[in-house]
């Protein structure tokens, strides 16, 4: 197999291609217990190369080089910022997410212009400051992960080196996110540049006009640079031909965002480089991706609902259609929640369903007759049970059975969630210790497995037990108890 093959896709990497390349002493220094299985791990993207240290030896010099290649991306990865204030894009090694998982999720960058008041002169205006807080400060818990906003891109309307260069002055001072500076002016670029030059910002952008500039810029900073060719492929690569052989190394390429009649355009013109990088081994293609959601704002006489509206499902569309950074100008919520959420779908991984711990809860504050209920480690059921508990008030235990990060109704179907683990799973959490009833209350979609349970139960030394079968949908739980609980019978035996 020759290396590009290798890159063209990490289902041609085998374990064995990797493994010949390894030291293959079985010396155990990297925590496996042999070369093999320190390989498959490798392949798998589960461990970097240098936990091998024989491999950084010397004597290995060769076959470390090579492997280094074998296992680089085929998109380039890329960092802006510095430090703990950094962010990866790109390092995708596959095109598509269901042939191995994504890494580095789609950066999302906001926007600020040097043009705007630095605080507000009057009721509704939006300073930049205030700009600049609410995209660092913004978060929303999705099923236990928090989502946040990852950059900010200082744009210059003004054109103005002086006014470019206090406005990123000004943010710098207020954010440790990573910056994206944007102007085609090489002039203006410089001003603002040297103010956040330990920053290492992404510049944005080189076009066939100003290159040269911009890359001495990117070069003398050490900064990842932009590269824009507006609907137009071939001026694309041939930039990042040139740019690469000027020494330019860290690129983020840009084919254009277009709303609207583009939109199709644009699509197309992602996919392509996309594709040529990963299924046709176009070296110039392998670069993260930029896509501008924010252009759609250009969009003349719709109403600021709509231009919100259009930017938002652009920034989905390009999410999916392989942007590796977004820039984006609405702070709405209604367009920031489905971008988020969608980013965090996107970048789970697909083999693994989103899991909670199992084992035993508390809500409020359970004493020995609080009732005992029961649902599955799959995240998004669990944080709808413990939102719905909360909402509700009252004290409650919950034993969370790990069903692999399986739903109730899919785990009951595929064996996932059976009356052993159950037994086995409330024995375990101990909490037949701190109540005095022996009442399990079990979801309505797991009813099925109610009297195998109780058998289950007796089988673990719990006799005496009763299941109770629980409304279908845990929004329901305050009326079930409210018709149920406390139970007429229960014998502690
Ligand atoms: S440390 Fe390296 S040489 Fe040793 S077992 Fe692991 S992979 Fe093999």
């Amino acid at each position: 197999m020759t290396e590009r093959e290798v890159k063209k896709g990490v289902t041609k990497l085998s374990p064995i291609d990797v493994y010949m390349l390894l030291p293959r002493t079985n010396c155990e220094e990297c925590g496996e217990p042999n070369c093999m299985a320190f390989a498959a791990k490798l392949v798998n993207r589960e461990v970097t190369l240098e936990r091998c240290p024989p491999i950084l030896k010397k004597e290995h010099e060769k076959a470390y080089k090579k492997l280094q290649e074998t296992l680089a991306p085929v998109i380039r990865k890329i960092t802006i910022g510095t430090g703990d204030h950094s962010i990866k894009i790109g390092g995708k090694l596959v095109m598509y997410r269901h042939e191995f998982t994504y890494h580095n999720p789609v950066a999302l960058a906001f926007d600020v212009t040097d043009e705007m008041p630095l605080h507000a002169r009057f009721s509704g205006e939006e300073a930049l400051i205030d700009r600049v807080k609410r995209v660092e400060n913004f978060l929303y818990n999705y099923i236990g992960r928090d989502l946040t906003l990852d950059m900010t891109a200082i744009r210059s309307t003004s054109n103005d080196p002086t006014i470019f260069k206090s406005a990123v002055e000004n943010v710098a001072k207020v954010t440790k996110f990573p910056l994206i500076l944007c102007t085609l002016d090489p002039n203006v670029m410089e001003a603002g540049l040297v103010v956040v030059q330990d920053r290492r910002p992404l510049l944005y952008a080189a076009t066939k006009d100003n290159w040269k500039s911009m890359a001495e810029l990117a070069l003398m900073y050490n900064c990842p640079l932009s590269v824009l060719a507006p609907n137009d492929l071939d001026l694309l690569r041939s930039l990042v031909k040139t740019l690469i052989e000027y020494g330019v190394e860290d690129l983020v390429l840009d084919p254009g965002t277009f709303a609207d009649e583009g939109l199709s355009d644009t699509v197309n013109n992602f996919t392509m480089i996309r594709r040529n990088a990963c299924k046709g081994g176009d070296d110039l293609c392998g670069f993260p991706l930029i896509g501008t959601p924010i252009t759609a704002w250009l969009g003349g006489k719709d109403s600021k609902e709509t231009l919100a509206w259009k930017e938002a499902y652009i920034a989905g569309i390009l999410m999916s259609r392989y942007a590796d950074v977004l820039i984006m100008h609405s702070l709405d919520g209604w367009v920031q929640l489905p971008t988020v959420i969608w980013r965090f779908n996107i970048y789970t991984d697909p083999r693994k369903p989103v899991a909670v711990d199992s084992g035993l809860f508390t809500f409020g504050k359970p004493d020995e007759m609080s009732p005992l209920m029961l649902t599955t480690n799959y995240a998004l059921t669990y944080f709808t049970v413990e939102s719905d508990l909360k909402k509700f008030g009252g004290d409650y235990y919950l034993v969370v059975a790990d069903t692999e990060g399986i739903s109730v109704e899919s785990a009951v179907a595929g064996r996932y969630l059976t009356a052993e683990l159950i037994a086995e799973t409330v024995k375990k959490s101990g909490v037949a210790e701190k109540i005095k009833h022996k009442h399990l209350i079990i979801p309505g979609r797991a009813a099925r497995l109610s009297g195998a349970i109780e058998d289950e139960l007796k089988n673990v030394g719990m006799p005496g037990w009763r299941i109770v079968v629980g409304p279908m949908d845990s929004s329901g739980i305050a009326k079930f108890l409210d018709e149920t609980w406390p139970p007429k019978e229960e014998a502690k035996e």
